[in-house]
């Protein structure tokens, strides 16, 4: 904005002073030399440029003159430009954010889908090993030829049994069984037909036991039968059940009909042994007593007496 004062007897000794509200603090002073208010990049906005001349003498105008101004926004500088930026914005950093979300959403399911993919697969595997692990087990316990216990598990299982009874104080009974001349039926009708009586054996002993009794093939054809709660009386009398079954159990061969019997040792806790091992040997002593006795018959383990019991606790120690 250029100006003058109308005053022209000596306009070089004229002086000025602008001051553009709302953008100046103060009025700034010029002379007659540069007569001009010149403002570059001002913001949009609405403006008022005052200005006031002084003549020769120095006397300053006593109204400022009024010059309202207004800048006008450029395109990008509008509000609404503006507002529509800003929701541009907005709107960018809510769809990165969105598709952000879906990216990770579809990787999370991916993988949880993963997990239990092999989940399944891990449960299913240790499904088949427990399965396979109860079968190899109930193998490592079991006598293929007849379905019973094995020795193995006779023996971990009896010396259970004998730390019960021990505590308890109950009775517990142990029988050993052995075919009679089994070697015979081997060499007369063959082995095949030697397994069918053992087997037959098996089955007596399955038919005779009662529910809490444990029955194991110990060895070739001798077996064992472990009675929980069980005195000697009760035990001879299972014992001579097993026998007479076995006497009347007929065996058909291409060779004709065979019959066989067994002999039986009978021992009894607490009369016989602390451990399990001594009540076993108990019982295989009296099966032996039955053996020279002429065999087919049960024989019950005798009690030392008691100048026998210390002479055996003396050999021992
Ligand atoms: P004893 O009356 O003194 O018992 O005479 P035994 O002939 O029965 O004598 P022993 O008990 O020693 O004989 C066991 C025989 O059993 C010896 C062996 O050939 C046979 N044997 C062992 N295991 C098996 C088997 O799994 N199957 C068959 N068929 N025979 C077996
Ligand atoms: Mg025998
Ligand atoms: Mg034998």
């Amino acid at each position: 904005v250029e100006f003058a004062a109308a005053d022209f007897s000596a306009p070089e000794r004229n002086r000025y002073a602008y001051k553009l509200e709302g953008f100046d603090a103060d009025w700034v002073e010029t002379d007659a030399v540069r007569r001009l208010a010149s403002y570059t990049n001002l913001p949009p906005g609405h403006y008022r440029l005052l200005l006031r001349g002084s003549n020769r003498d120095g006397a300053w105008s006593e109204q400022a003159l009024s010059l309202p101004i207004r800048v006008q926004p450029a395109w990008h500088q509008t509000l609404w430009f503006r507002a529509g930026a800003v929701l541009a914005v907005i709107a960018l950093l809510f769809s990165i954010v969105h598709a952000r979300t879906r990216l990770l959403r579809a990787r999370q399911g991916e993988l949880e889908r993963k997990v239990r993919e092999r989940t399944a697969e891990l449960e299913a595997l240790s499904k088949a090993l427990k399965e396979k692990s109860l079968v190899l087990e109930r193998t490592s316990i079991t006598d293929p030829l007849t379905g019973l216990h094995n020795r193995r598990y006779m023996e971990s299982h009896l010396a259970t049994l004998v730390a019960q009874a021990t505590q308890s104080g109950r009775a517990l009974s142990v029988l050993v069984a052995d075919i009679d001349f089994f070697k015979r039926v081997n060499d007369t009708y063959g082995h095949d037909i030697g397994d069918q009586v053992i087997r037959g054996l098996g089955d007596v002993l399955r038919r005779q036991k009662r529910a809490t009794d444990v029955v194991a093939r110990f060895g070739g054809e001798e077996f064992v039968v472990l009675c929980e709660q069980t005195e000697e009386g009760g035990a001879m009398l299972l014992a001579e059940r097993i026998r007479e079954d076995l006497e009347k159990t007929v065996f058909t061969t291409p060779n004709g009909k065979l019959s066989v019997t067994c002999s039986i040792g009978v021992a009894t806790l607490p009369d016989a042994g602390g451990d399990w091992e001594t009540l076993f040997k108990a019982a295989d002593e009296a099966l032996y007593a039955s053996k020279r006795g002429g065999r087919n018959r049960t024989t019950l383990h005798q009690k030392p007496r008691a100048s026998e019991a210390r002479v055996a606790a003396k050999n021992k120690g």
